[in-house]
Parts: structure tokens; sequence; C-alpha cells
């Protein structure tokens, strides 16, 4: 084909999204409605490679929903995602593909209760990832090493605290080697004895170099690894800021309103 001879050639739209191995995550106007309830409005969000970012907002300002667009377990209608240079589209393949680069941790651990902690963490691994189960097993023990828990490796989840249930669930999306991780308040189900020791996995988990995306109210936590807090309110982005500015000095009402009520 020739280059532009100035003839009226429709030459097909340049992409709009910037696919660099710098970048994790972008969204760019994305939008997404559960019926006629517009939950995300106009979402643009870029995250870096290595970036750690702590989301807040009020209860149903579409917080879970933005965060579960980004693996598809949302589906949204208008604009663009792209995770890890793969865009969201409807095709499988390519959701499969993001799954495997994405973990995801629950308020609610979502451990299988007929399952050893040992076998909660090798199962995708062997099933999905079709690996030996030798090889799982060390994996997994790595991890739950890392979390400090190995000695539960052969009870059930029923036998151990929630903050010890929630550590195998990180450990069990770290065994898939994920290039990110979304936390979904991973702490507010626990009682307040057992968030730190979680908390302390999720900022050992930052210091290693993990792209991580929380909602969390957890404000120290934010304070200590964050390095962007956003504000999320009726479905919008409404303050971005570096943790220290985002906290001494909000810029938006809303967010001094919000910020006035949980600190
Ligand atoms: P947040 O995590 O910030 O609390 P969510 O993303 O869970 O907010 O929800 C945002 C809004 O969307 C809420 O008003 C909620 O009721 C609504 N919503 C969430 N999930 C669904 C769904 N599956 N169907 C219809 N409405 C939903
Ligand atoms: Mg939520």
């Amino acid at each position: 084909m020739s280059e532009s001879t100035g003839a009226a050639v429709a030459t097909p739209e340049p992409a709009r999204l910037a696919i660099s191995d710098e970048i994790a995550i972008e969204m760019v106007g994305v939008n997404k409605w559960y019926g006629d309830f517009h939950v995300l409005k106009d979402i643009d969000l870029t995250v870096k490679r290595g970036e750690r970012i702590v989301i807040c907002g009020p209860s149903g300002s579409g917080k879970s929903t933005m965060i579960r667009c980004i693996n598809r377990l949302e589906e949204h209608q208008r604009g663009n995602i792209v995770v890890d240079g793969i865009e969201l589209t409807d095709d499988l393949k390519r959701i499969d593909e993001i799954r495997r680069e994405v973990g995801m941790v629950f308020q609610h651990f979502n451990l299988f209760p007929h399952l050893t902690i040992l076998e909660n963490c090798t199962l995708a691994p062997i099933w999905v990832r079709k690996m030996p189960k030798k090889e799982a097993e060390d994996i997994a023990m790595h991890y739950l090493e890392r979390v400090k828990i190995p000695e539960q490796a052969l009870k059930y989840p029923g036998q151990l605290s929630g903050g010890q249930q929630q550590r195998v669930a990180i450990a069990r999306s770290l065994c898939m080697n994920p290039r990110i991780m979304l936390f979904d308040e991973p702490t507010s189900a626990l009682d307040p004895e057992m968030i730190k020791e979680v908390l302390d996995v999720m900022v050992q988990l930052a210091e290693d170099g993990m792209t991580m995306l929380c909602v969390t109210h957890e404000m120290g936590f934010a304070r200590q690894v964050a390095n962007r807090v956003i504000f999320m309110d009726y479905g919008q982005i409404i303050e971005q800021n570096e943790p220290e500015l985002f906290f001494d000095n909000p810029q938006h009402d809303r967010t001094k309103l919000f910020l006035s009520q949980i600190l």
C-alpha cells in the first residue's frame, strides 16, 4: 500500500490505547449500566506497572463494579479496558488470558470448605495450568510460608480464623503467578485483631513490587503503601492524589465529607 497520497482512502482509526509494557491497566471512557442504572460514568484510569492504588468512596459508589470490570467479572458497555496489553472484548480466549494475569481477593474469602488449605491452593494450578501435583504443592507451600501459615496446610478452612483464611485466599491467588492483584475490601469482614495480619501480607506484596488495586477504607494502609488514592462517588472518579495530599488537603467537598466520616 502506498503512503498517504491525499486521496480519499479510508484509513483505519489509529489505536486509541497505547499498549506499553509500562502500563498494567488502561481504562478509557468506561461506562457501565445495570439495566437503567448508570453505575460507571466515563471512568479514565491508567495504572502503571508496579503502581499501588487504593480506591475508596461511599458504599454503592461503584468501587467493586469498577475493579470487577478489570477481570471481566462484570462487563462494561462503553469505552475500552486494556489489561497487560490485552484488550477486553467478548473474546473468551482473551478473558481467560486476563484472568491468568490478574488475581483477585474478595471480602469473603471464597475458599472451598471441603478442600484442605493446600488443596485450595493447588486446585487452579493443577486443573487450569496443568501443573504437576508435586510442583503445585511446592509452590503452594512457598506462598503459605510467605503469608505465614505453612503449618495450616492440611487443615480445612473452617478450622482457621478469618484472618488466616484471608491469608490463604491471598496465597491461593499468588499460586497462579499473577502480574496484577485486585483486592475488594479484603479486611472488612474481619475482626479488628485480624486486620493487621492481612494488611501486613499486603504491605509485603507491595514492597515486592506487585501492581495492586485495593478497595479499602484502611487509611493507614493507604498512607503506607499507596502511590495514589482514588475517591469514587456516584460512579465517577471524583478526586485522586498521592496519599499525603489526598488526606491532608482534599479538594472536593464530597471527599472532605467522606474523609470526615471515616477518619
Ligand atoms: P461499591 O463497591 O462502591 O459499594 P458497587 O460497585 O458494589 O459499589 O455497586 C454500585 C451500585 O450498583 C450500587 O447501587 C449497587 O446496588 C448496584 N449494583 C451492584 N451490583 C449490581 C447488580 N448485579 N445488579 C444491579 N445493580 C447492582
Ligand atoms: Mg464494594
